[in-house]
């Protein structure tokens, strides 16, 4: 299969003063690889024309296919459309019927000056298609350049990317979309020896493993082996971390315990002290999650804890707020609280200050509070971690745990 190759430039100063994350260069090179193209320069661009436009020129004559994301808005720093033109060579003409699609937009402003502005969008190179917005204002475009093409696409990912795919949509995939499996409670190093061994001998996969605090995906590419192939690296890595493996399609920890609690008609219930929050906030990111997830509540201090969840204050200065007793009575209280079938506690320290010798930081308890479906009696059992890292790391690491100690006990596998 013969790659060709593509040159991404993502535009804005946020970018390149480092103010915001770069995400669509990761976003659009993967979906570039599902349709045969290799993304071999790809370079962030300040709001600033003239840089812009040399750097348009030069990979236009170098690539067969520059997408560019940003830059295409109203406001006065958004160059992306004049830059194009004067790379090109080419004039940009007011489009009539963009004009309308604008005028909403156009309406909203009583400023002459800020209706001139968004009426920029109108704009449109000589011989573009216009790719029309589906949420945002800006609309995108395809032009052709002396090798091949050059799309133009709008800054927030959640514009840019459904107009990328219909950028491409007249290009078919050449390769199947890669899969993402996800794994959970297990170091990046040994997922990669096991992903290795299940996959050596299978020519033309392509494997890339990323991880942060608490997550390890691995990514399995076609990288000329073919969907089937792919298909079957795809379960043989995902048979060789076994229980680890919590999803081999690109979900994420929260989707599956989302997912998997509404098929089995269980509720949930939280009780968060060190993670404030994070974990009832990765199960609402799901949608839908409201078929599964009650509610939390978040008990930082002593008092809270006693006062919202009903730990005795005797336990909580016996045992301290992290412990085994606490986190137990934590999810314990929870379940009550919420009357939930399943209820989970993190209570930890996150640091950087307030470890001992005994409780360093990032220690953490997790307590699990579980009604049986036959008798309504409640069983609760505790889980310790010791987390390394720094606060964030020891509060992204918590809430992974906790998410895993609620998809093991939901799906039936072994506790934590
Ligand atoms: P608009 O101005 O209409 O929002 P635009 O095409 O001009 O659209 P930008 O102004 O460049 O887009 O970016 C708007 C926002 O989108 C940025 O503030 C940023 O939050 C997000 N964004 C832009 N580029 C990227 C990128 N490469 N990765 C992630 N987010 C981005
Ligand atoms: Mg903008």
């Amino acid at each position: 299969m013969a790659h060709r190759s593509a040159a991404i430039v993502t535009v804005g100063s946020e970018l390149t003063l480092g103010l915001r994350i770069d995400t669509n260069t990761a976003t659009v090179a993967r979906t570039l690889a599902t349709y045969g193209f290799t993304v071999t320069e790809a370079v962030s661009v300040a709001d600033n024309l003239e840089v812009l436009v040399a750097a348009l020129r030069r990979l236009t004559y170098a690539y067969e296919l520059v997408i560019v994301t940003g830059g295409l808005g109203p406001t006065h720093d958004d160059i992306t459309r004049e830059a194009a033109a004067a790379a090109l060579d080419l004039p940009l003409t007011r489009d009539s019927r963009l004009v309308e699609v604008l005028r909403p937009a156009v309406c909203r402003h009583r400023d002459d000056g800020a209706r001139e502005q968004v009426l920029r969008q109108a704009d449109v190179l000589r011989g573009a298609e216009i790719l029309d917005p589906e949420t945002g204002t800006a609309p995108g475009q395809l032009v052709a350049t002396a090798c091949g093409e050059l799309l133009l696409l709008p800054g927030p990912p959640s514009e840019m990317l459904p107009m990328l795919m219909r950028g491409l949509q007249r290009k078919s995939p050449v390769c199947a979309a890669p899969r993402e499996l996800g794994i959970a409670q297990m170091p990046e190093s040994e997922a990669q020896v096991l992903i290795e061994g299940a996959i050596t001998d299978m020519r033309g996969i392509g494997f890339t493993i990323l991880s942060k605090p608490g997550d390890v995906r691995a990514l399995l590419a076609d990288s000329g082996a073919g969907g089937e192939r792919l298909s079957e690296a795809a379960d043989a890595a995902a048979e060789a971390l076994g229980v680890h493996c919590y999803s081999s399609h690109g979900e994420s920890l929260a989707e599956v315990v989302v997912r998997s609690a509404a098929q089995s008609g269980r509720t949930i219930a939280l009780a968060e002290s060190c993670t404030g929050g994070m974990v009832c906030a990765a199960l609402t990111e799901v949608p839908g999650s409201s078929s599964a997830f009650i509610g939390g509540v978040v008990a930082y201090s002593n008092d809270a804890k006693t006062a919202l969840l009903g730990v005795s204050e005797e336990v909580v200065s016996q045992h301290g707020a992290v412990s085994a007793q606490v986190a137990e009575g934590m999810a314990a209280g929870a379940l009550a609280a919420f009357d939930t079938d399943l209820a989970v506690s993190v209570t930890g320290i996150a640091g950087p200050d307030g470890g001992s010798s005994d409780k360093p930081v990032g220690t953490v308890w997790f307590g699990l509070a579980v009604r049986s479906p036959s008798d309504g009696s409640v069983r609760v059992r505790s889980l310790l971690r010791r987390l390394p890292g720094t606060r964030t790391g020891v509060r992204d690491r918590a809430t992974a745990t906790a998410l895993e100690v609620l998809r093991r006990e939901i799906l039936g596998l072994p506790a934590l």
